[in-house]
């Protein structure tokens, strides 16, 4: 599968700094913001800082290292925002998964017990 990366979309546009942010937290492989229109009292956007389309492009072609910060900062997302009653991490993907943005990320939900489906 060929996965096109758009860099005008606006993930790309923020990690250039054109777009400004609420930055959670970052390190050398991904950046956690605030979404602009949570979902839940927690709602941070995880993503890398590579230009990767979706989760599967990720995956499939993200370096180990990009892969392994990409992760701890998932983790660090959960204590920053002290998740330990738990959460809820979805990644939509392509039409059928009703991605909007063409930057793969990860949606990370909670602060409160959630419904069935979010975001
Ligand atoms: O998973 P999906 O692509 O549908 O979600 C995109 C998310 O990006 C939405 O939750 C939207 O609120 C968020 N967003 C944002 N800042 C922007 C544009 C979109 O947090 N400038």
């Amino acid at each position: 599968m060929d996965f096109d990366y758009d860099d005008q979309n606006i993930f790309a546009k923020i990690l250039r700094g054109e777009i400004p942010n609420r930055t959670v937290y970052e390190n050398d492989y991904a950046l956690a913001f605030e979404d602009i229109a949570p979902q839940a009292p927690v709602h941070v956007l995880v993503i890398p800082k590579g230009a990767y389309v979706s989760l599967d492009h990720f995956a499939l072609e993200a370096s180990a290292d990009e892969q392994v910060g990409f992760m701890q900062a998932i983790a660090e997302v959960c204590k920053i925002a002290d998740l330990k009653d738990g959460f809820r991490g979805i990644s939509n993907t392509r039409a059928h998964g009703l991605q909007e943005v063409p930057h793969y990320h990860m949606h990370i939900l909670g602060g409160r017990p959630l419904g069935p489906i979010l975001v």
